[in-house]
């Protein structure tokens, strides 16, 4: 069985295969670079890639797109209040933006392409609207007519039958149910940044951004679609109106939406003033790899609720696999096989298969790692987990983190690096044992006051650092 994935517009799980041998053309609407990301958006980000890594577990090719949306009202707006130029405005943010990206430890996408270095693409494509009869101009700016398009509603499921002609929207994020002709370039205004275009200096509207993008770049018909579920309406339904109606083709074959990440139950936004940014979690001491653990491991069609304490929860859970990992480095097991904990083993890997196959379902596979995990620390203590079993259960591990990716502690600034902390490990030993206790001790509290905790085992001292 391969990956089936829930298609928003099908609202159906269905078998995933891309549309062109193995290489699977996916875009991913990216961050709007105003401010800081918070951790709202980085639970979408983190979805997708869990999802990108996920596609090349099952040994696809991707080329993947994220754009950066580096125009827009907001980031207007903002801008000219500072009185900062636009690009030296938002490029601070985007700095931000890929830092944190590489913090929460995403693998980097094939392309990551901005707004502003596509406008000529952007022209073109409401040319051509232009040419087929789509749009129509007031007062300098393009509307795209939605009655015009047959499928207008499709993906958001709603009937628009009753589309009130002519009704035309100049801000690019409105409300649901409400549809409306939408702006596709915005005529300049006074010390606004502008293009030049044949039909009016002005700039581009935010939908049209994201079918330049996807269309330069993987061609007319996506195999996947995604991002978070508000823009499900408007922004995604019109991003299929814009392409499919310069193609005539299918935009994209599968939409993928995340939920929404929650506090106290509504939506994580800045608007509501309800926001963390991952910097602030790190600033009050929490690992970044936490955060990502939390974001992953509840599945991705569900709302999440941010706490506290599901962050503790989530330290905890990464913590007890790190001791497993530790147990498994350093304990000294008997020699040969059990080969029950082998079939153990590839059974576990089969059930976390399953569980990322079965829509990316995170939480079934984890489960799947945490039952080994608790059969094979019950199998050591009984004494039946061999030296042999050793290099499965790091197999088992090592799958968990190609996907989970939180089993190596962030290092953070001035940390000692591990082959000091060994150093100082093998000193100590060497202390021990000339009984200069004096000297041990001191190195244990020099070691504690660095944020290293040692321990000592049947097998020597071990050590590892506090979460
Ligand atoms: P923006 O930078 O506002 O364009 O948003 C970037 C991404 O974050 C988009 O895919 C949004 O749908 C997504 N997003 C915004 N708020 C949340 C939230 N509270 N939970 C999950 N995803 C979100
Ligand atoms: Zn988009």
């Amino acid at each position: 069985m391969g990956i089936r994935l829930y298609n928003s517009l099908t609202l159906q799980v269905e078998d995933f295969v891309p549309s062109d041998s193995n290489a699977v053309r996916m875009y991913t609407c990216g961050p709007t670079v105003y401010s800081f990301a918070h951790i709202g958006n980085l639970r979408t980000f983190t979805f997708n890639d869990i999802l990108r890594r996920w596609l090349r577990a099952r040994d696809f090719v991707l080329h993947d797109v994220m754009n950066i949306t580096d125009v827009e009202d907001k980031i207007i707006r903002n801008s000219m209040a500072k009185g900062i130029p636009m690009g030296e405005y938002t490029q601070q943010y985007e700095k931000a933006f890929i830092e944190d990206c590489a913090t929460m430890r995403f693998v980097p996408p094939w392309r990551l392409v901005r707004a502003t270095e596509h406008i000529p693409e952007m022209v073109a494509m409401i040319e051509k609207l232009h040419e087929k009869g789509f749009t129509y101009e007031s007062d300098g700016s393009v509307y795209y007519r939605i009655g015009r398009f047959p499928g207008y509603g499709k993906l958001s499921h709603n009937d628009f039958g009753g589309i009130r002609a002519g009704a035309r929207v100049d801000v690019d994020e409105y409300d649901k149910d409400d549809a409306r002709d939408f702006v596709l370039w915005k005529a300049r205004k006074e010390n606004e940044p502008f293009w030049e275009a044949p039909f009016g200096n002005g700039r581009p509207g935010w939908h049209i951004e994201c079918s330049a993008m996807a269309t330069k770049y993987l061609g007319d018909t996506l195999d996947i679609h995604a991002g978070g579920i508000d823009l499900l309406f408007p922004h995604h339904e019109n991003e299929i109106a814009q392409s499919e109606g310069c193609s005539g083709k299918p935009f994209a074959r599968f939409w993928l939406h995340c939920e929404h990440l929650l506090v106290d139950f509504s939506k994580m936004s800045k608007s509501l003033g309800n926001i963390y940014t991952l910097r602030e979690l790190i600033e009050m001491g929490h690992a970044p790899e936490t955060v990502r653990y939390l974001l992953a491991s509840v599945p991705y069609r569900k709302k999440l609720n941010f706490s506290f304490d599901g962050l503790k929860a989530a330290a905890t859970s990464i913590e007890r696999l790190r001791n497993y990992a530790l147990r498994l480095n350093t304990d000294k097991y008997p020699d040969g096989v059990s080969e029950p904990l082998e079939a153990r083993a590839v059974k576990a890997l089969a059930d976390f298969d399953a569980g990322m196959d079965d829509d990316l379902n995170t939480a079934e596979a984890l489960a799947a790692i945490y039952e080994y995990v608790r059969d094979t620390n019950s199998a050591m203590d009984a004494g039946d987990f061999k030296a042999g079993n050793v290099a499965s259960a790091k197999r088992v591990l090592e799958k968990f983190d190609s996907v989970f990716e939180v089993l190596a502690p962030s290092v953070t600034e001035g940390a000692l690096p591990d082959a000091a902390i060994d150093a100082l490990v093998a000193e100590r030993s060497l202390a021990k044992k000339n009984k200069d206790f004096k000297r041990s001790d001191e190195i244990r509290a020099e070691l504690l006051a660095m944020g290293v905790i040692l321990e000592d085992t049947k097998d020597g001292a071990r050590w590892k650092r506090k979460s």
